[in-house]
């Protein structure tokens, strides 16, 4: 059989651990044995970091906004756990996930990737909910202050031009907690425009959820921004059959458990933390969550929602073989290969990673899945290690 030319290489970033082995298994027996692969190859793993100063990380990234199109496995984020686990570690070197996101900027959007056998927790979910989380500010770069006597707090901006503004915060009578928040104008609209992207490529409905109610300012903003930014995308969304809608995060909530799914939702940085672990958890598993983050210039980086899966990487050590699952891996290796092959003009590229996820669908769909999607299904289910679970999407994909 002839392989699958590329033109473009994919920037390819290689992590740690159990995700690292299946990173490899998943390379060798599902792509290259039917792509041409090209790839411009970063070792993330953790020594590699460590040698290199993290200028491969750097590096990475760079490439990655030159190329558009990038796939990463998860990478161990050291801690000082790990700095004990490796002695070698000359730094506890920053999330590499951090780093990139902060050269390429954008939003990272999260699919669970349904399965028959597997039902969600919610009974009306048939399709899948991404959620699309603004990554900057917010309650995360907030200052907190604990003060305990009586007085009074203000919060002040100073600009540039020499004026001043000035708020009372409130005055109190005893002791008191504080904290000051910020979002910028500029990321609020590059978060808007991705998610108008993305539910455009997707052709899936938008919402958007704040608490513009409450604050009627901040979250204001954040609503005011995006109905600037809908202007630009409406006709697209009129002949894509799509709608733009703004509610209030309460009434997403409710509204979000009575759907069918099949939709974007973009949330505020906190919201989007906390509901994504929500919904992906009701769905099934972190295992069977897809992720990309994608940048306002149209950057794209595939990767799977979970981490390095330590606890199985020690027990392969010890020559165990494992049920690890990797859909994940899998996906994130399909939808990066069918970006590359959607801005290359090449069809049969972007034909290959559809096939490759319909190989691992009909996989699930006879019943042969990983431990962690067996302990949830309904039925019949054959429980496999991962090399029987890939050779299962191989065969399929052969076929
Ligand atoms: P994790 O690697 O996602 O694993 C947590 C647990 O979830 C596992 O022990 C396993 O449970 C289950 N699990 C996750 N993925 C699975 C899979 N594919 N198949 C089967 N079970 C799976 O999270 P963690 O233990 O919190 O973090 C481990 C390391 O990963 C950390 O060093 C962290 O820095 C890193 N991390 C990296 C990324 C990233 O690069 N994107 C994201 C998160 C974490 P059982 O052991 O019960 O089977
Ligand atoms: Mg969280």
């Amino acid at each position: 059989m002839e392989k699958i030319r590329m033109k473009t290489p994919l920037v390819e970033m290689d992590g740690d651990e159990m995700a690292r082995i299946i990173w490899k298994e998943v390379r060798e027996r599902l792509v290259e044995p039917f792509v041409d692969l090209k790839t411009d190859y970063y070792d993330l793993g953790l020594l590699n970091r460590n040698a290199t100063e993290d200028k491969v990380t750097v590096a990475a990234a760079q490439a990655a906004k030159k190329y558009g199109v990038a796939v990463k496995c998860a990478t161990i984020t050291p801690n000082r756990k790990r700095m004990e686990e490796y002695p070698e570690l000359t730094k506890m070197w920053p999330s590499p996930n951090g780093t990139i996101r902060s050269i390429i900027g954008g939003t990272i959007f999260r699919t669970p990737i349904l399965t028959g056998s597997v039902l969600p927790a919610v009974r009306s979910w048939k399709k899948p909910i991404t959620i699309a989380r603004h990554a900057y500010g917010d309650v995360y770069k907030a200052v907190d202050l604990h003060t305990d006597e009586p007085g009074e707090c203000t919060l002040t901006f100073k600009g540039r031009s020499g004026k001043e503004i000035g708020l009372s915060v409130r005055e109190v009578t005893g002791p008191a907690v504080w904290q000051a928040q910020h979002n910028l104008d500029g990321s609020i609209s590059d978060f808007a425009a991705a998610c108008f992207r993305y539910a455009a490529d997707m052709k899936q409905d938008l919402w958007f959820s704040a608490k513009d109610t409450i604050a009627k300012v901040y979250d204001g903003r954040f609503r005011d921004i995006f109905e600037e930014e809908y202007e630009k995308y409406h006709s697209d969304f009129e002949r894509l059959g799509i709608k733009y809608f703004y509610t209030l995060i309460d009434d997403a909530v409710s509204r979000v458990m009575r759907s069918e799914g099949g939709f974007i939702w973009a949330c505020k940085n906190y919201d989007g933390d906390v509901m994504s672990d929500m919904v992906s958890s009701a769905f099934g598993s972190l295992a069977m969550m897809s992720s990309v983050l994608v940048s306002p210039d149209g950057c794209y980086e595939y990767e799977a929602a979970h981490g390095t899966v330590t606890r199985h990487y020690y027990r392969w050590l010890k020559g165990e073989k494992t049920s690890t699952n990797p859909v994940a891996t899998i996906f994130a290796w399909s939808g990066a290969l069918m970006k590359r092959g959607e801005k290359d003009g090449l069809p049969q590229l972007t034909d290959f990673g559809e096939r490759l996820e319909e190989a691992c669908r009909e996989t699930l769909a006879a019943g042969i899945m990983t431990k962690d999607l067996a302990l949830l299904s309904e039925g019949e289910v054959g429980c496999v290690f991962t090399d029987d679970f890939i050779s299962a999407v191989a065969e399929r994909l052969e076929d």
